[in-house]
């Protein structure tokens, strides 16, 4: 016998066992989204790699060794599977101009791709829920974004995340506060690991963000970007503050939050648990003013989050959540020439009535059949054998009660199993 084989490292299969927790969830963030009224934008998994470059920066974890990417083996074009869903929205909004005479409020879903090492709650395949606001400018669509995520934690019944917030100011600001940290780091050169050294003269922010946990004491010890902040910034994070107490949603502002793509500038936040470990953050996002010009676009203001899908149902599975069932209402058995012809749109006739049903399938005596029945969840067995086929009737049985089996017509049968 040959080896089998098995899914691709870090990426996992989603099994039938989890998927009323994974329906629970894409129903719930559905409705949530709706009740903000965002629409849904769908992009390709795949884009040109240059996409990501120029979004996320070229010196990023990201890019430098996290993307999944391949040359088409017919025209030589460089793509990659996308490891985030910014960019692509973004490309999309501008490719078909949809901020031509409104902003927008989108939101996406899907699976991310990132060659990280696979650990609790970090994965190469991964999916994520976003939300990009374009076209906004002032605090208050920050303050939108925490609120609904505020809001999605307590439908979803979460209770231990926190919100941290910063504000990364304006690019200028930025890149004063850019010289202050070089000259920083340059003095503790010793501590530095290698990425941190390479990334000194390009992009030091980005040592802030680094998890060598060797790091963390100079990193605590660097200077904060409060003192470099531009006048514009510092009241857009104020005014933020502001709406968030006025809301009542706590926060601590986290000097130390600099997120781990460059096109973020001004505000960015992250929900936190200490539940799940080491990857604690489940959603994060942030302004990007910037980065629909940077990709080609009309200049234009934007904010947005995204969360990790597998990081929240985690912490739904720590907090011993059980998720509504997924079983059927009824399970159809029949057994017999006549019952066999009338079952299959006798099932039909129940399901144009909004019921769930199984229809048995295989043949078997009506025993095995019961039993498949038993197995398969369902409230109701629905049972039509040669006598029921004959009067157009059904038997129907409960089978998590100790109800009695009574006979009635498919209507009866339609009012009955809807009770
Ligand atoms: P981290 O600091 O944990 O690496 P990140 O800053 O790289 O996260 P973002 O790019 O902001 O993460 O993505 C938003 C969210 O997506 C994260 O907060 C996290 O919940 C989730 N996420 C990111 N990378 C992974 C991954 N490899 N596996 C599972 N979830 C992830
Ligand atoms: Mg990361």
């Amino acid at each position: 016998m040959s080896k089998t084989i098995q899914a691709v490292r870090g990426m996992n299969d989603i099994l039938p066992a989890d998927a009323a927790l994974w329906e629970f969830f894409e129903d719930t963030v559905a409705d949530w989204l709706r009740a903000y009224g965002y629409t849904q934008i769908r992009t390709p998994i795949v884009e040109s790699t240059d996409l990501f470059v120029r979004s996320i920066g070229e010196v990023t974890d990201i890019v430098e060794k996290e993307m999944y990417s391949f040359e088409d083996r017919l025209n030589g074009e460089q793509l990659t599977l996308r490891p985030e869903g910014t960019a692509s929205c973004v490309r999309a909004v501008i490719q078909h101009n949809l901020l031509y005479n409104a902003p927008q409020r989108l939101w996406y879903k899907g699976p991310m791709f990132r060659h990280e090492r696979p650990q609790k709650g970090r994965y190469r395949q991964f999916h994520q829920v976003g939300v990009e606001a374009l076209g906004f400018a002032g605090p208050d669509m920050d303050a939108e974004h925490i609120v609904m995520t505020a809001r999605l934690w307590k439908l979803l019944g979460l209770d231990d995340v926190a919100l941290e917030i910063n504000t990364l100011g304006s690019l200028e600001a930025r890149a004063r506060y850019r010289s202050r940290l070089i000259s920083y780091f340059e003095g503790h050169a010793d501590v530095l690991d290698e990425d941190a050294k390479r990334r000194l003269h390009s992009n030091p922010l980005r040592i802030l963000d680094s998890k060598n946990p060797a790091m963390q004491a100079i990193i605590e010890a660097a200077p904060k970007l409060a003192e470099d902040l531009d006048e514009e910034s510092r009241k857009h994070f104020e005014e933020l503050q502001e709406m968030l107490i006025a809301a009542g949603v706590p926060f601590r502002i986290n000097p130390r939050l600099v997120r781990g793509l460059d096109y973020y500038n001004a505000t960015v936040f992250e929900w936190v648990t200490t539940r799940l470990g080491a990857q604690g953050t489940v959603c994060a996002g942030g302004r990007y003013d910037s980065l629909i010009e940077q990709i080609g676009g009309k200049s234009a203001p934007a904010c947005g989050f995204a969360m990790g899908v597998e990081r929240l149902l985690a912490l739904l599975q720590e907090q011993s959540f059980v998720p509504p069932a997924l079983m059927p209402d009824a399970y159809m058995l029949h057994l017999g020439e006549q019952a066999d012809r009338m079952a299959i749109l006798a099932a039909e006739q129940l399901r144009d009535s909004g019921l769930s049903v199984v229809l048995h399938c295989g043949g078997g005596s009506f025993k095995s059949q019961m039993k498949k029945a038993d197995a398969s969840g369902a409230r109701y067995a629905v049972i039509i054998g040669d006598d029921e086929a004959t009067a157009g009737e059904v038997s129907i049985k409960p089978l998590r009660t100790s109800g009695e089996q009574s006979r009635m017509n498919l209507v009866q049968a339609a009012e009955y199993l809807a009770e």
